[in-house]
């Protein structure tokens, strides 16, 4: 069996696991739910940007996808007997390096939270919004992103995604308006820091530098750190009165007051 054929069954196989159509695929890759059939019988090799975007569909590693097993000093040789010619090796040669470089991101890069407190702020100075709660459609609109409603299940372990390239913002709108808020603001963080998080999936508590960048980017763009401050000392506002003002979740702004980077009143 050569790559593709490996890569085909692969294709069809986990799509079907995850309960997705080949138009729910198509739709997710952004190509036309004929290109999955025809990348599914082997009749058609996805370029290696596609396959790196079937991938994150299906939330598998390309690594996974290509599946090659790949020797610590002999990968020339090894992609060779895979049949693939000179660029195609070089291609995926290129494409092992940013798996590593993705790697390494996730386990040692310290998250920039001052960055992603400054980019929120710098954000409402611009738009010259100086109250809460916060009105994302106003910082929506500004940088033209478009949002649009998700699939329920496609998006069944997120609650938001945003393509950078096309300023998509996908999102579930089953969730309460406090989660939305939240989400929404999060994905506004992966674009206003460039980070290239496809199939996001939410979570207050990852340990991705690029995910507590952009909890840290939503906190700030929803809760101003001076704000909050302000409130909890002149007014006395406890977490309930706060969480109400500015239209977040009574764990958000918990998140907020406790754990993000510095203890308000510390
Ligand atoms: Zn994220």
């Amino acid at each position: 069996m050569d790559i593709y054929t490996t890569i085909a069954s692969t294709i069809r196989e986990k799509r079907k696991k995850l309960g997705l159509s080949q138009d729910d695929l198509a739709r997710l890759v952004g190509v036309a739910s004929t290109t999955i059939s025809m990348y599914e019988q082997g009749e058609r090799k996805p370029e290696l940007t596609v396959l790196k975007k079937i991938a994150d569909a299906l939330s598998i590693p390309l690594a996974e996808l290509i599946n090659i097993e790949i020797p610590r000093d002999n990968l020339n040789i090894a992609l060779r007997s895979q049949n693939l010619d000179f660029d195609e090796v070089e291609k995926v040669k290129d494409y092992i390096s940013e798996l590593k470089y993705q790697k390494r991101l996730k386990s040692g890069t310290k998250p920039n939270k001052m960055r992603a407190r400054k980019e929120a702020s710098k954000l409402l100075r611009e738009l010259k919004i100086t109250e809460a709660p916060v009105k994302l459609s106003v910082i929506v609109n500004y940088l033209e992103i478009d949002p649009i409603v998700g699939d329920e299940n496609i998006l069944k372990k997120t609650s938001a995604f945003i393509d950078l390239e096309d300023k998509l913002l996908v999102y579930k709108d089953s969730d309460p308006v406090v989660r939305k808020r939240f989400s929404v603001a999060h994905e506004i963080g992966h674009l206003v820091m460039g980070h290239d998080v496809k199939n996001d999936i939410f979570n207050i508590d990852s340990t991705d530098p690029r995910e507590i960048e952009a909890n840290m980017f939503a906190a700030e763009l929803l809760m101003p750190y001076d704000w909050v401050k302000q409130d909890m000392q002149k007014h006395s506002m406890n977490i309930d009165g706060l969480s109400r003002k500015y239209w977040v979740s009574k764990e958000a702004m918990g998140w907020r007051l406790f754990k993000s980077d510095a203890l308000l009143l510390a």
